[in-house]
């Protein structure tokens, strides 16, 4: 219960806010609202001056009102973040309470304001969501620290104009009060697919929007929070009778959310909130606020996963009380930009091919989610940090696929080099659709096959777009990944057969499941490995639980209908596991023809070359196999030893390294010394410099995204293969660590003189 003396403290900030509400329905513009509230907060809490510093873009605050200091200093007085008592609130997000603000260090006197008369000094963030748009600070002539309840009205206050300054409260005259959602912003993140886009933003999850910070009735506002706890609290609590007890990842999260929604110091703050003139809405923001201010200064993975559990949890009740569910009836604009924090595989999928391109403020190159954006060929740009603070539904968006930049709310030179680069795109696409039935011969003769990468229905229609000599890599995991339970043989069939049907007699290699490491099917036992790219995944899965992977040759016998069958196996490490994997194929083929099914006309079964040591495996090996496809992906993680997840070490190693390089020349030696088919599968082949450096070292079939085929082959059409082949044996003579330069300086010259 709260005492006497907090009542009486808790009824002037109540009635401090509900003046200040009062502001929100005046008819005064920006300015003239900030000065009516500057003036109100120092009178409410008796101090001679009371300020608001915005921020007038990313590095500077500015004085946009004051009640105190000099009328002139306001719009004039302006510090770098990090400068002086208001730079540093500003930057750690902390407030500031002093007794005797020159003798702080850092403090930083400006003559222009008159502040020098002033010793105690209090600076608090004004904050939305973890982001900061402002200080508001109060300052008197008497050395004396701020009690809490003052810090503590003032933080409320502060929320509150956060909130007010959301809803554009601001905004008029003035550049410096336009609201910071109306400032144009750079991102930098990273690529996860390449391509351009523009558009304009849509939000995954919407935020909600705060239209009454300030309540009259404490006591029903307290009963609104209660009753929005308890609604909260059921539907966790059916979320976790309904999770799958398997799923530990998935009940540790639920529970999360239980020991949240049932924390007494949550509600305890909420209440305490409210009582002090919050609606139930607005107190529970102002936790959400804090959680997400703390999340950017935890390095404890464990902990910032808690901490966006909270996000969460305050999302739910904010929608719960505000009655604004997910849907919040925006309408996809024309050219949508999916901005979000993430997004899972299947959710992507139903947004399907409507949207331009993706911002996410996570991700990872190799998540699921990553693997259908390019299977939609949607641009992709991940780790862009700060993106659903910064976005409105509606703004205007610049996704930069090519360097990882995403520009928001752009101004008018940024806009047009763009539109320049985009219109460079497209005539690039038309040349690539002018050869795209063309094959890629080198100018010495020699040709490539083009086939391309899949794994999801939505690739079909490529095949025939791209110009894609088939599917040299067709990942079945997608499947199995987008779905809640494992699929059963009969829809594989089906499946299978209408890529087969698509591919409409061109050969379609498919190879068995990939799961394990970061692809973890959501109704499989998750295994608690503490390096799973190396651990229980693909063939080893498969030869130790083998009932999946019947199930699945079943399929593709099934889906052939007789027509020719190709199959490979996954990062297949030793002789031994691709002896027994294909003998337990042909015990497959056996049974299906004696269960009167018609067996392919012919079957080519196949290895992944992913690990190095695979590349030494006895000469018989490469004699059994019907063909070999290197996985360029996993290999170079491997080889290098750098985790093709880690953005640390991911980019360290140049896939044209010459160690690399020589290493894939003896793989093919190998495999033309018994004439075993060999082509490569990895990212890397869809890249036109490396794709050529892999031709020039004996490979004859690359498999690549749909996308990559016109590129690669509008260079490998150009080029001589010999001297290509030269270019990189000098290179190598050299002693250099990368051929790229050399090819790089060979190109430019050569392609100039055959344009
Ligand atoms: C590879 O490792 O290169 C490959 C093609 O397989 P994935 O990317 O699916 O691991
Ligand atoms: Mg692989």
């Amino acid at each position: 219960m709260a005492n006497s003396s907090d009542k009486s403290t808790e009824s002037e900030s109540r009635k401090l806010l509900v003046r200040l509400r009062e502001t929100l329905g005046d008819e005064a513009e920006g300015q003239a609202r900030l000065d009516h509230i500057t003036h109100l907060i120092a009178d409410s809490i008796s101090t001679e001056v009371c300020s608001i510093y915005l921020f007038r873009d990313d590095e500077t605050l500015e004085l946009c009102s004051s009640e105190g200091l000099k009328a002139e200093a306001v719009h004039q007085t302006r510090m770098r973040l990090g400068e002086g008592l208001v730079g540093r609130v500003a930057k750690k997000g902390q407030l500031v309470n002093t007794a005797d603000a020159p003798k702080e260090p850092g403090f930083r006197f400006m003559p222009e304001t008159g502040e020098e008369i002033y010793s105690s000094f209090l600076g608090v963030p004004i904050q939305r969501l973890g982001e900061t748009l402002g200080v508001l600070v109060v300052q008197s002539k008497i050395a004396r620290t701020f009690s809490d309840d003052e810090i503590y009205a003032l933080e409320v206050v502060a929320m509150v104009l956060a909130e007010m300054a959301e809803l554009g409260a601001f905004v008029g005259e003035g550049a410096a009060l336009s609201a910071r959602h109306q400032q144009p912003v750079m991102i930098r993140g990273s690529v996860a697919q390449e391509g351009t886009a523009q558009g304009q933003v849509y939000l995954h999850e919407p935020r909600v929007v705060i239209t009454n910070p300030v309540a009259d009735d404490p006591e029903a506002e307290r009963i609104r929070l209660h009753e929005a706890v308890d609604t909260l609290r059921i539907s966790v609590d059916q979320m976790l009778a309904g999770a799958s007890t398997g799923d530990k990842e998935q009940m540790q999260v639920l529970e999360a959310y239980r020991m949240f929604a049932n924390s007494k110091g949550w509600m305890r703050r909420m209440e305490e909130d409210i009582a002090r003139g919050l609606s139930a809405e607005a107190a529970v923001e102002k936790e959400q606020s804090i959680a997400r201010a703390r999340m950017s200064q935890v390095p404890d993975p464990y902990l910032r996963e808690r901490l966006h559990d909270l996000d969460d949890l305050s999302n739910r009740m904010l929608r719960i009380l505000t009655g604004q569910g997910k849907d919040t009836g925006a309408e996809m604009p024309a050219n949508p930009i999916l901005v979000a924090r993430n997004i899972g595989p299947g959710e992507l999928l139903e947004y399907g091919r409507s949207l331009k391109g993706i911002v996410l403020e996570e991700g990872s190159v190799g998540s699921h989610a990553t693997i259908v954006a390019r299977a939609l060929a949607i641009p992709l740009v991940i780790h862009a940090s700060r993106i659903t603070t910064e976005a409105l539904n509606g703004d205007h968006i610049l996704v930069d696929g090519e360097q990882g930049i995403v520009h928001l709310r752009p101004d008018d030179s940024v806009e047009t080099a763009f539109s320049d680069k985009m219109a460079m795109q497209t005539s690039a696409a038309e040349r690539y659709s002018s050869i795209r039935d063309k094959p890629a011969i080198t100018r010495d003769g020699t040709e490539i096959t083009l086939s391309m990468n899949a794994g999801l229905m939505a690739d079909l229609p490529s095949l025939n777009s791209s110009g894609a000599q088939g599917v040299g890599l067709f990942r079945t995991e997608l499947q199995f990944l987008v779905r809640n339970q494992m699929p059963k043989r009969g829809e594989l069939v089906e499946l299978y057969k209408r890529v087969l049907n698509a591919a409409d007699g061109q050969r379609v290699v498919f190879r068995t499941l990939d799961i394990g490491s970061d692809k973890v099917l959501p109704y499989m036992k998750p295994q608690d490995e503490p390096n799973p790219a190396m651990g229980w995944r693909a063939i080893r899965l498969g030869l130790d639980k083998p009932g999946v992977m019947r199930m699945q040759l079943q399929a593709f016998i099934r889906a052939c209908e007789g027509r020719p069958m190709s199959v490979m196996f996954p990062f297949v490490a030793q002789f031994d596991e691709y002896r027994v994997a294909r003998s337990i194929l042909e015990k497959e083929l056996e049974n299906e023809a004696r269960l009167g099914h018609i067996l392919p006309e012919r079957v080519e079964v196949g290895a992944m070359l992913e690990t190095p040591s695979l590349a030494y495996a006895p000469q018989q090996f490469f004699e059994m196999c019907d063909f070999i496809s290197v996985g360029g992906n996993d290999l170079k993680q491997f080889f290098f030893a750098a985790d093709r997840e880690n953005e640390l070490v991911r980019k360290r190693y140049d896939t044209l390294n010459v160690s690399f390089l020589s290493f894939l020349e003896n793989i093919v030696e190998r495999c033309n010394s018994t004439q075993t088919p060999i082509s490569f599968c990895g990212e890397d082949a869809g890249r036109p410099i490396e794709a050529l450096c892999f031709a020039a070292m004996g490979f004859r079939v690359l498999s690549m995204r749909p996308a990559s085929i016109g590129p690669v082959k509008h260079l490998l059409r150009r080029v001589d293969l010999a001297e290509a082949k030269q270019v990189i044996d000098a290179a190598r003579e050299s002693g250099a660590q990368s051929v790229r330069p050399a090819v790089q300086e060979w190109l430019a010259t050569h392609l100039a003189a055959n344009p």
